[in-house]
């Protein structure tokens, strides 16, 4: 371990812990290798939201960048242009800044160096290191081999470079059909890293591009585009996840059979007196979590079949999703950094995850009071409104007091009484006494019940000499939370819960996601009571409902009008076994 190690771990250390990637770059910091500089980048693909997964990347790339003075890009991979779209585009730049992440300069797009990826394309021909081929997507496969079987050349593969250059510009211009052509680097079809078996780097697409339009119509693969991105971008540190790792003997080929010379006078550092260095890619292992399914194609397979309201829905991992259901970034990018980063694979509990929510909002949200499920209390000896004053957070003086409204008509929690209390009840049962939270102590004289039974009232008395202390000659052990019936608000509540209740549903034996929902993971409370407080001018996003958990407004659908809440979390974990 080195010293800076050894500072970072020490407890109450403000330091980020180390981890291979931050050794890496302070390694290539002391040695110079890319003249002292660290440029890194995030590459989303724009064809869905960004999940939970992918704030670890975000969070790794921009806090390496930001401690090492650098710089990191925000690229959009937008080389799949059917499956992409500029809604996308905008939701993954607006997560980002909610984040609190700033990406360097403007926002790129592969599709920006698409003439310069076509040039490079030209030089790999003319260099004989590209052919244009034209077996089918099916002939291809049958022609790559296996793991065990090497692959066969293709009949194309000694093509002339001046017919090869011909057909590619032909493929540019349009004159082909889709599948009919694909551009090929010629490697090695023996290879024993199918990546590496003449891979496609270009193929015929006749169909429009959310950023370029209709200019083109052969678009570059990802990993032949990925590796020309970073090097025109000048990126020191390619960082990616593990899946890409077979992937960089074809990232550094394609590279390193460029004219170096050609990419820096593109670059962005051709203006620059740095040495031009080509990057270098490092893989790490992707977050898994735990009863989460995470892959794009399954989250909007989810969208879209109605399983969930939106990418947004507060059960989504998305960040947007997240966010509506009252994640704070900090609670975000604190459990990136808890989880670390490794090149081992391993599958993170939720827990964690929730745990990084409730530790944030313990610490930053008021306390306030909501009913959801309420009982009128009709207190006989109080005949007057007031307002009490109590404090926001039960630590922190700096959030303040408010002004509870109480009066002869409050509401609290059915569950909060019992006509046949089981053992160990401390809550309000007939002719027992509990404290209304802040408040006096009551007791519970009457119980008032409609003809069929169900109990629609409560008559109380107070004792008024309990407010601030303790009854004389008797112990009430029992506090329950309650809101005025004359000053409460009625609020709408969603009880979110996990989605799925199985560990694994992305797993082989869970044919179909559907099969292990969790029917609990969403439960509407249309006559929830909160306390006026609440919807006052200027109020926080985030609370404590006491007793009942963390509760945000809805970002799309609260108005003080018609509040509607969100459960970010329970105030303990209940999943535990
Ligand atoms: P998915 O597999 O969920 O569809 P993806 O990898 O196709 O995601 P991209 O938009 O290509 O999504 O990802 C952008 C970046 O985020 C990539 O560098 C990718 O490696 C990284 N990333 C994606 N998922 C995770 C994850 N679960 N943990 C860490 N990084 C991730
Ligand atoms: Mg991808």
């Amino acid at each position: 371990m080195t010293d800076s190690d050894k500072a970072a771990n020490e407890p109450g250390s403000n330091a980020a812990p180390s981890n291979f990637i931050r050794n890496l770059i302070a390694q290539d910091l002391e040695s110079g290798k890319h003249g002292g500089r660290v440029h890194t980048r995030f590459p989303p693909e724009p064809n869905g939201y960004l999940h939970i997964g992918h704030a670890k990347s975000i969070c790794l790339n921009f806090t390496v960048a930001e401690e090492n003075q650098g710089y990191c890009n925000l690229r959009f991979d937008d080389t799949n242009p059917a499956k992409e779209s500029q809604e996308f585009v905008d939701s993954i730049k607006d997560n980002i800044r909610w984040l609190g992440f700033e990406w360097h300069g403007e926002v790129r797009f592969s599709s920006d160096y698409f003439e310069e990826l076509y040039n490079f394309a030209v030089q790999l021909i003319e260099q004989g290191k590209a052919y244009v081929c034209s077996l089918s997507p099916d002939q291809a496969r049958e022609y790559r081999g296996t793991l065990t079987e090497p692959g066969k050349n293709s009949p194309d593969r000694d093509r002339t470079i001046e017919d090869n250059l011909d057909l590619f510009s032909r493929m540019k211009a349009g004159e082909f059909e889709d599948g009919t052509y694909s551009l090929r680097a010629r490697i090695d079809m023996a290879s024993p890293n199918i990546n590496m078996r003449d891979p496609v780097l270009y193929r015929i697409r006749h169909i429009e591009h959310h950023q370029t339009g209709s200019a083109w119509c052969i678009y570059p693969t990802y990993d032949y585009t990925h590796c020309i991105s970073d090097a025109i971008e000048g990126i020191t540190h390619s960082l990616c996840t593990l899946e890409f790792e077979d992937h960089r003997p074809l990232y550094n080929w394609i590279l390193e059979n460029l004219e170096l010379e050609s990419i820096r006078k593109v670059s962005d550092l051709a203006d620059s007196n740095y040495d031009y260095v080509l990057p270098e890619q490092t893989e790490f292992a992707k977050l898994k979590l735990n009863y989460t399914v995470m892959g794009k194609r399954n989250l909007r397979a989810m969208v879209e079949d109605g399983t969930v309201a939106g990418w947004d829905d507060p059960r989504m991992p998305t960040l947007s999703g997240l966010r509506r259901r009252g994640f704070t970034p900090a609670s975000i990018r604190n459990f990136c950094e808890s989880v670390g980063v490794s090149r081992s694979e391993s599958v993170v509990d939720l827990s964690m995850l929730e745990f990084a929510i409730r530790d944030d909002l313990d610490k930053n949200a008021a306390r306030a009071m909501c009913v959801l499920n309420p009982l009128k209390v009709l207190i006989s000896n109080v005949d007057s409104e007031m307002e009490l004053e109590m404090a926001n957070h039960p630590k922190e003086e700096s959030f303040g007091r408010r002004l509870v409204p109480f009066g002869r008509e409050v509401y609290i929690d059915r569950s909060d009484f019992e006509e046949v209390p089981p053992p160990g009840f401390k809550r309000l049962v007939a002719g027992g006494e509990v404290r209304l939270r802040g408040c006096y102590v009551i007791r519970c004289d009457e119980v008032v019940k409609d003809a069929s039974g169900q109990i629609v009232q409560l008559n109380c008395s107070a004792d008024l000499d309990t407010l601030g202390k303790s009854p004389e000659g008797r112990k009430v052990k029992g506090v329950i939370h309650w809101v005025s019936a004359t000053r409460g608000v009625p609020a709408t509540v969603r009880l979110y819960d996990r989605l799925f209740n199985v560990e694994k549903p992305e797993s082989k034996e869970v044919e179909d996601y559907h099969s292990v929902l969790n029917p609990e993971s969403l439960q509407v409370i249309e006559g929830a009571v909160v306390e006026p407080s609440v919807l006052a001018q200027g109020s926080p996003m985030s609370f404590q409902f006491e007793r009942e958990g963390y509760f945000c407004k809805d970002c799309v659908e609260h108005s003080d009008e018609k509040p509607v809440f969100n459960r970010t979390i329970t105030l303990r974990d209940s999943w535990q076994s």
